[in-house]
């Protein structure tokens, strides 16, 4: 059984097959990031696959199973775990990365060649990619005929208990974790500890909480910043810890014990899961667009110069502007970003700086924890304009209405900004209009005209659309 983005014993399709159809199975994790090049694992997701391995690992001694840790090209790599071990079979779940998908294929042909079976299994998705389609048997490109269609595909199977083979297998040559070095050397992974819990438990705590707290108020919670309003469970789906099938029964289980009138509130979040599924619908059947613009007009869209200075700003939150800079250190912090602040970053990238969205992408995919490249390339390109159904490129987010409608207290204002924190609230959201304020709190002078800014984006837009 190859572990690789579903490390669970719980709802795992393809290690219960494996343990179902074998007497003895050797749990593996092999390590190839060089095979997803150019969008190898960045920082902050190596940080969180080094941990949640960790209590994978224990969760399987708990059943007196080693998780056999090896790294290299996977297929000699496999080979030789397969001469080794004298298995018949490997199971793995699928992946719909493009890289991934390609190495996967190559990975079948090669073993079947050797005489091994492979079981590549579904598990990791609502639906797979390809079973969702128009009328005319082609990929949808807008969500809401998308979502139609699969919201009448809810899995209605329950979620398979933990898995456990009758005997796991053991093999030398183990490497411990460390020797994959993926935790960074610097500090800075310090916040990210502190807000997370990678692995299986922790993902279902979550969920608990959810379902408990959050739930209820999901629909208008979803968009306050500076509150717990959604899941974050995003990693933890990521690197499957947690299926959505595992999310929907539990949900659906709360929502039938509970309140009527709280009901209402599971309908946005499925819809919200919808757009992870959408995300990968997308990048399956479009698999350029992690580097090429989904809408080819914006091949000519007249980005400005790469502005190294600009991007240094903005990726370490000093651009001066509030709740950009608020956004960006949340992310840098905790290794996550409230979904409203991350368009409005994405945004100002994009549109007030004119910077490509390829500049931001990347950044997210190394400091994000749930750095995924189907929801990322979806998200940056939507903010863009560029992708498929996205927000037009005219509609630019103002950070200081976002902030004074979604954060108007200043709450997340002042727990990321504390060089702010005593300002008036008047002034928190747009502080240069004191001068003083700056001078005596240290925080930078806006970096642009958040108008003028505007007005050139929508003047460079406008030459794309005469073109
Ligand atoms: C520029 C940009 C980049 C993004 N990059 C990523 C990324 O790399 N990885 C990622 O998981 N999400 C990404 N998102 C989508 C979204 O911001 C996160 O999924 C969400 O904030 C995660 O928080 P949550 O788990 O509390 O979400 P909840 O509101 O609790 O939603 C439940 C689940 O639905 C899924 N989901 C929610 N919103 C979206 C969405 N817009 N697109 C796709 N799936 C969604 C997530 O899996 C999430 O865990 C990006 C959005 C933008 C605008």
């Amino acid at each position: 059984m190859l572990f690789r983005r579903d490390l669970r014993l719980a709802d795992h399709p393809a290690l219960a097959a494996a343990c179902t159809a074998h007497a003895r199975v050797l749990p593996v994790y092999l390590h190839a990031p060089h095979e997803e090049a150019p969008w190898e694992p960045g920082a902050a997701s190596r940080w969180w696959l080094h941990r949640s391995l960790e209590t994978l690992r224990e969760r399987l001694s708990a059943q007196g199973a080693v998780l056999h840790v090896a790294r290299g090209d996977d297929l000699p790599t496999l080979r030789a775990l397969i001469a080794a071990s004298g298995a018949s079979a490997v199971y793995w779940s699928r992946r719909y990365e493009p890289a991934a998908i390609a190495q996967d294929t190559a990975l079948k042909t090669a073993l079947r060649a050797d005489g091994v079976a492979v079981h590549s299994v579904p598990g990791n998705l609502w639906c797979e990619p390809w079973q969702v389609a128009t009328a005319e048997g082609q990929p949808y490109r807008v969500f809401t005929p998308y979502w139609r269609k699969l919201r009448t595909q809810l899995p209605v199977e329950p979620p398979l208990p933990a898995a456990r083979a009758r005997e796991w297998l053991l093999l030398p040559d183990n490497l411990p974790l460390e020797a994959l070095q993926l935790l960074p050397r610097i500090a800075w992974a310090g916040g990210l500890a502190e807000c997370w819990r990678p692995g299986e438990a922790g993902a279902q705590e979550l969920l608990e909480v959810f379902a408990d707290d959050a739930l209820a108020g999901y629909a208008d919670g979803r968009d306050l910043p500076a509150r717990h309003g959604t899941s974050r469970l995003s990693p933890h789906l990521h690197f499957g810890e947690i299926t959505p099938r595992q999310i929907l029964h539990a949900l659906q289980a709360r929502v039938e014990r509970i309140d009527a009138r709280r009901r209402p509130d599971i309908e946005p979040y499925l819809r919200e899961l919808g757009w992870r599924e959408f995300a990968h619908h997308l990048l399956y059947h479009f698999p350029g667009t992690p580097g090429e613009n989904f809408n080819p007009r914006f091949d000519a869209f007249r980005w400005a110069d790469d502005d190294r200075a600009a991007l240094h700003r903005w990726q370490r939150g000093r651009t001066g502007i509030p709740l950009v800079d608020a956004g960006m250190r949340e992310l840098w912090h905790t290794g996550w970003m409230h979904n409203r602040v991350r368009m409005i970053v994405a945004s100002f990238l994009t549109k007030n700086l004119r910077q490509h969205w390829l500049h931001g992408a990347r950044w997210f995919w190394d400091t994000l924890v749930d750095a995924d490249l189907a929801s990322n390339t979806l998200g940056w390109q939507w903010v863009a304009g560029c992708g498929a159904d996205a927000a037009p490129y005219f509609r630019v987010f103002n950070p200081v209405t976002q902030a004074a409608k979604f954060d108007a207290e200043g709450s997340y204002l002042k727990r990321w900004l504390p060089e702010l924190a005593q300002a008036p609230r008047e002034l928190l959201q747009q502080p240069w209009k004191d001068s003083g304020l700056l001078a005596r709190s240290g925080y930078p002078a806006p970096m642009l005209d958040l108008a003028q800014s505007r007005q050139q984006a929508l003047a460079a837009y406008q030459t794309l659309r005469t073109q």
